[in-house]
């Protein structure tokens, strides 16, 4: 997810709107022909969800008929079945809103957010109505009101290799938009809409509730779900579609299968703009439908060139994009934006946004990039978030450098330029020292640290493992881990296992430390000066360049709990450039030469690689004051956008 951008510059940007330069797109507006879809199953299918829904657009409500086929592939007899019912979370009484107040005090419930998603019956093939035996729990927290999960117990258990089906009506109120999901006037975004079945995943079921951090962990298999819509509507949805009859009633029943993913996501407004593209990948073409706002119809460029130059990208760096269509949406209300579901995602942007601010990008770079991350190596973003989140967030910095280059990937506007992780960055270091990478994301301290660690401090992590494996290596693994684990689930520790066989080393010192560990990573230049050798002379000499002898020391200071090897450059004034390699381990250490040169410069980590380092400023002392000046102006931009970036993270 990343959502909110808009939002936040709407707020710093203010009145400053500027036009924004009109982009050539071809505009279709024909129903989408039906894709091919993929000629074998790519995942192990565990689960069939064959559903059948009839959208009422005026209520905002949907009743639906559910049929999942499960099969029991957990090696074990199993009759307990937990489900999702994530639209549950749209009550005030939540674990969801509970968590939500807890961390902003200033929250305030509406009426309007509340939504629910209602179990009408519950059949089991074989074994009649169960309905009786549906139980509500609450796996996280205990919270007797939370309705986001519930189990059923059969009478008989499945076997190993046997396959069980249920049947379950269920109806469902949408809220207005205040996550994800609901409805802004006649726009609607059905997503966590239908009783979804928990995981069996390291031997125990994963099934946990809603909570105001936490996304999604789902099984892979195949949807077939057919939409009654008013036949005004224009639908976006995962999969593809394969089927659409018109209703006498005036609606239309549209139908769409996908194959090997595990969520199923679908949007309707009758004003939708549909533009089309193809892009030309190594499984071949892969069709881009976008759905555009009406007023942002001079934007398709914009969305349709990142998305050409990201599909790109990841198919030659991490590997093939298999499906056959991904579906972009441009959601009527932001607070629906930049979130991702298989195969189709939600972008986030406004009328105004300037060519020069990224936002637009960055928002459908880090959503097609979830594809790969969420959408195919599927791992479990309520425990190990920053597994989806953070490498995600890792990949859109490279590859929005490498589109736009290295420091303008953010933003290249009116001179003023700043970089991707930069951002990142600073998000890390508002939150630096709360919360381990590792920790289950609702357990996080509160949605701030949340955002910053997962997001910020992963990308951060890994960029600056670049430094000890260098970039190229980092890709390498990154290619290795999504071909070997796609479709299955893997944990954190398959990640890292991966990054260490690929680079051929042991990185357990960096990893104990910056995902498993709170430490922050702080070095510093403490003390840097000249001295004359001669100093002790009642009478001495006058200071000539070249001539006079100086003892300079260097002295540099580990100021944080965070071990790491850095690398200290000290120049002096005959031109001479002396570079020390340091372990870091002590907490300080001197360096000190004599030499007919006084000092120039001393600086920690030159092209600041290290870019855990929490405090940049501390790490360089020059002793001249031109240079000095320079740096003053450097700061002070760097600091009004640390203050961006940090506005941005806690919105993320
Ligand atoms: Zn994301």
């Amino acid at each position: 997810m990343r959502s909110r951008f808009a939002t936040l510059l709407t707020f710093l940007i203010g009145a400053a709107a500027v036009c924004v330069a009109a982009a050539n797109a071809p505009v279709q507006t024909a129903p989408p022909p039906v894709a091919t879809l993929a000629d074998k199953a790519l995942s192990e299918r565990v689960v069939d969800y064959q559903i059948d829904a009839r959208f009422d657009a005026t209520k905002h409500a949907l009743d639906g008929t559910e049929v999942l086929t499960y099969r029991n592939l957990t090696g074990q007899p199993q009759d307990t079945f937990p489900f999702h019912l994530y639209l549950n979370a749209f009550k005030p009484t939540s674990t969801f809103m509970r968590e939500e107040r807890r961390d902003h005090s200033d929250f305030e419930w509406k009426d309007k957010y509340k939504a629910s998603a209602e179990v009408k019956s519950l059949d089991v093939v074989g074994m009649g109505d169960l309905s009786s035996q549906i139980k509500f729990i609450a796996p996280d927290d205990g919270n007797s009101d939370d309705r986001t999960v519930f189990q059923v117990k059969l009478p008989r258990a499945i076997a190993p290799g046997e396959s069980v089906q249920f049947r379950i009506v269920f109806h469902d109120q949408f809220g207005q938009v205040f996550a994800r999901t609901g409805y802004k006037r006649d726009f609607i975004m059905g997503a966590q809409w239908f009783p979804k079945v928990g995981v069996w995943w390291q031997g125990a079921w994963n099934c946990h509730q809603f909570h105001a951090n936490t996304e999604f962990f789902a099984d892979f298999g195949t949807f077939d779900v057919k939409l009654t819509v008013p036949q005004n509507e224009v639908v976006g949805a995962s999969g593809v579609q394969v089927d659409e009859v018109k209703n006498a009633d005036g609606t239309k029943t549209l139908t769409f299968r996908g194959e090997d993913i595990h969520d199923f996501a679908w949007t309707a407004q009758p004003t939708y703009h549909v533009v089309e593209d193809t892009f030309l990948g190594s499984m071949g073409p892969v069709k881009i439908r976008l759905l555009l706002q009406p007023g942002h119809m001079d934007q398709a460029g914009r969305h349709l060139h990142i998305m050409q130059e990201t599909l790109k990208r990841f198919d030659q760096w991490y590997g093939p994009y298999p499906y056959k269509q991904i579906t972009v949406v441009d959601p009527a209300d932001l607070r629906a934006g930049g979130m991702e579901y298989p195969t189709l995602f939600t972008g986030d942007t406004t009328w105004w946004m300037p060519e020069g601010l990224h936002f637009t990008e960055i928002v459908v770079e880090h959503e097609f990039g979830h594809q790969y991350w969420y959408g195919m190596v599927a791992t479990n973003e309520f425990e190990d978030a920053w597994l989806d989140e953070g490498i995600n967030s890792y990949t859109e910095c490279k590859i929005l450098d490498d589109i736009f280059g290295q420091d303008k990937s953010l933003m290249d506007l009116w001179g003023l330029t700043e970089s991707d992780d930069a951002s990142e960055r600073n998000g890390y270091i508002a939150a630096a020292d709360l919360d381990p990478m590792s920790r289950f994301a609702y357990q996080y301290i509160n949605g701030s640290s949340y955002g910053g660690i997962t997001y910020g401090k992963t990308a951060t992590v890994l960029l600056t493992l670049e430094k000890v494996i260098g970039e190229e290596t980092l890709r390498r693994a990154l290619h290795t881990y999504f071909l070997r684990y796609r479709f299955t689930h893997p944990t954190q520790e398959d990640f890292l296992k991966t990054v260490e066989e690929v680079s051929g080393q042991s990185l357990r010192w960096y990893f104990d430390q910056a995902v498993y560990g709170t430490q922050v990573l702080d070095y510093e230049i403490r003390r840097a000066n000249s001295d004359r050798l001669d100093w002790y002379l009642k009478d001495p000499p006058k200071e000539k360049k070249g001539e006079t002898v100086y003892r300079t020391q260097v002295q540099v200071h580990r100021k944080g709990d965070f071990v790491f090897p850095v690398d200290v450059v000290i120049k002096f004034d005959n031109g001479e450039s002396v570079t020390e390699h340091w372990d870091g381990k002590d907490r300080w250490v001197r360096y000190t030469y004599d030499k007919k040169a006084k000092l120039v410069s001393a600086e920690l980590d030159p092209g600041t690689a290290v870019r855990l380092d929490r405090n940049f400023f501390n790490n360089s002392y020059v002793e001249q004051g031109d240079t000095r000046a320079r740096w003053k102006i450097v700061s002070y931009w760097t600091w009004i956008t640390q203050m961006l970036s940090q506005c941005l993270a806690w919105l993320a």
